[in-house]
């Protein structure tokens, strides 16, 4: 049997208060709580700020070990629901005086609410402050690799390291095909043909370009910390000549402008359309590409879905003689759009040892001001709170945690609409994943089955197991067959 105090917060001369008694009475026997001291404050008070010294008696009484628990209706009867800042000071100061407030009407507050997370907050700065040394740990092997002017960072293609930990030194693994590919990409010839020839994708041979060392002889390396960042010069052979660097990132440059992004030319190396590189070619296996932009007239091109091979080879199997892309974007981008399935995280759905992090944090904390007080007064205002938080972290039960999937309050359709062509394409990606996309032959046309094998609709289809559509980082949403 613990003890505990509560909180009546009645409007004069009502029923409310009676009943307010009677429930408070119920639960707190359930709980085994035995409740010593009743607070009975006016409504009107509330507002006026009278119920300040209410509070402040009930955390002085916790932190002298009177009692441990504060039960109230609803949390509302504390303070007012929208004052969020000033629930979470309370919850915060009966915390950390080694109490707990419970809500009958609401089991979960202090626990998943706004104020319940400032609480995890304490424990994640803790956290924080753990990773800080690592950062400063691993910042004296950096200024080792400066001292030295050591390579740090990452490297294109053709690039390699040799060296000991703190000394490595980059240098170029095939000068010959370093300069290939300069020379061509200089020549106008395009990524995906550059690529291909030395099977590299399209952004790679953009980074191989774009690697400035090739003609410096010189690698700017660079680290942040604390916000600071450091650059130093790593000398390496270089490769190429500066006339010819520049004229092929010249061509790289020309490609940026707005006026040619991913309209076709050469040399584009990312695609046009959320469409392109997703769908499979039904004949080689390989992937669509949009094919849009304009014929070499000046004319816009109808946009088609061609068979573009292979990622590195990119070359079309010259079987499907391509379709229509419009019908094809409409029918996936009505799919997405009108689907209402609620995307899902994972997140931590019952479980109380965040919590407990968040006590030894908050015990860390009085401990750290105890040695820093002069205060007579404060000083044992500390004690007290130090050995109530003790009590509570010794007597602490451990609900162990579980994760599950649950609503990130987003729906498929708001997703596809907020989502720019990169989002887009991950979502169609992971449908079709699921068996849910597929291009197929319907009375001589090509048109988009959505998993109707399966008798299933919208946009999840058959479905992967249990329905799951995993969009990745966490996310995914839940399709069953109807
Ligand atoms: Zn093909």
């Amino acid at each position: 049997m613990s003890l505990g105090a509560a909180f009546v917060r009645v409007s004069t001369g009502s029923q409310d208060e009676t009943s307010q008694v009677k429930t408070i009475e119920a639960h707190a026997e359930d709980r085994g709580i035995r409740i010593v001291k009743w607070f009975k404050l006016h409504g009107y008070s509330a507002s006026h700020g009278t119920q300040e010294p209410a509070l402040r008696e009930v955390i002085a009484d916790i932190g002298r070990g009177d009692y441990t628990t504060l039960m109230v209706t609803e949390s509302s009867r504390l303070d007012r629901r929208e004052d969020l800042d000033a629930q979470a000071e309370i919850l915060l100061a009966i915390r950390s005086a080694g109490g707990d407030i419970i809500s009958i009407g609401e089991p979960q507050f202090g626990r998943t609410d706004f104020a319940g997370r400032i609480v995890t907050l304490v424990a994640q700065h803790a956290n924080a402050e753990k990773s800080k040394t690592v950062k400063r740990d691993t910042y004296r092997g950096i200024s080792m690799i400066i001292a030295a002017n050591a390579h740090h960072g990452p490297l294109p293609p053709f690039w390699a390291v040799t060296g000991e930990r703190y000394a490595k030194q980059a240098y170029c693994t095939d000068p010959g095909a370093v300069r290939d590919v300069f020379e061509r990409v200089a020549n106008g010839e395009s990524l995906a043909a550059v690529g291909r020839s030395h099977d590299l994708y399209p952004a790679s041979v953009k980074s191989l370009i774009r690697f400035a060392a090739n003609h410096t002889g010189v690698e700017e390396c660079r680290y942040t910390y604390e916000g600071v960042t450091q650059t130093w010069a790593h000398e390496v052979t270089p490769v190429v000549d500066s006339p010819l660097w520049w004229r092929a990132n010249s061509v790289l440059v020309a490609n940026v402008t707005d006026a040619r992004a991913n309209k076709g030319g050469r040399p584009v190396a990312s695609p046009a359309n959320w469409i392109s590189g997703v769908l499979d070619c039904p004949e080689c296996g390989g992937k669509l590409y949009l094919n849009a932009g304009m014929t070499p007239q000046g004319n816009p091109r109808t946009p088609k879905l061609r068979c573009g091979g292979e990622a590195k080879k990119r070359l079309s199997c010259g079987r499907f003689k391509g379709c229509d892309a419009e019908p094809v974007l409409d029918l996936i981008t009505g799919m997405f759009a009108s689907d209402t399935t609620d995307i899902l995280a994972f997140q931590r759905v019952a479980g109380n040892a965040h919590e407990l992090e968040a006590l030894n944090a908050e015990l860390r904390k009085i401990q750290g001001r105890l040695s820093a007080t002069e205060d007579d007064d404060e000083l044992d205002a500390l004690v007290a709170q130090r050995r109530a938080m003790k009590a509570r972290i010794e007597g602490y039960v451990i609900v162990p945690d579980t994760f599950d999937y649950a609503p990130t309050g987003q729906t498929v359709a708001q997703m596809w609409r907020a989502g720019n062509d990169a989002v887009k394409r991950g979502m169609v990606r992971a449908v079709k994943k699921c068996g849910g996309i597929a291009l197929t032959h319907h009375e001589d046309q090509w048109t988009i089955d959505v998993g109707m094998a399966e008798a299933a609709e919208g946009v999840g289809g058959v479905g992967g197991a249990d329905g799951i559509v995993d969009l990745g980082n966490g996310l995914c949403f839940r399709r069953q067959a109807q």
